[in-house]
């Protein structure tokens, strides 16, 4: 089976997980059911000083800099892109060297949508979500079901109008 891509479908790259799981090939797999990723994770990059930039930068949509740690997202992404590529990012950040892609071969390659799979699902999260928005200051934007609720989670979530809850009855993976 090929290696899916981020431009992948989750169902596309759900099914590969699932082989990953089954083949149990994958150390980063483990690390993740060892050490999941979630609120914890979120304020222990708060406490260690670590950053989110939404830049002007045109040749990639999210990078890590690990020196000054600083996770840097394109402003040229529409908000569910811009989502999506923080909670990649963050997952790097938290990570550290263990979830390396950034080689080309066949492991960074399964990296890559290691990574992928688990940040579509942190970023459809409403909890996860805010708390991302929240904990580094981005501004929240309604796009599909999971950020609506996502915004109700956060203090001016009365400003929204509640017909939204209609509107947005989905929630975007791909
Ligand atoms: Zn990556």
């Amino acid at each position: 089976m090929e290696i899916p891509n981020d431009n992948s479908s989750f169902a596309e790259i759900n099914d590969y997980i699932s082989l990953l799981f089954y083949h149990r090939n994958q150390n980063l797999l483990e690390t993740l059911l060892r050490n999941p990723f979630g609120e914890y994770s979120i304020k222990k990059l708060e406490e260690k000083g670590w950053k989110i930039l939404i830049e002007g930068i045109q040749d990639f949509e999210g990078k890590v800099d690990f020196g000054n740690k600083i996770i840097r997202v394109s402003e040229s992404l529409c908000p569910y892109k811009r989502d999506k590529a923080i909670s990649h990012e963050i997952l790097h950040a938290f990570y550290g060297k263990r979830f390396n892609d950034k080689n080309f071969g066949l492991e960074g390659l399964k990296n890559n949508i290691i990574v992928e799979w688990t940040g579509r699902r942190i970023r459809a999260s409403p909890s996860l979500l805010a708390t991302i928005w929240k904990t580094f200051s981005i501004t929240p934007r309604i796009y599909d079901r999971a950020s609506f609720l996502a915004t109700q989670k956060l203090e001016s979530s009365q400003l929204l109008f509640p017909s939204f809850n209609q509107t947005y009855n989905f929630t975007l993976m791909d």
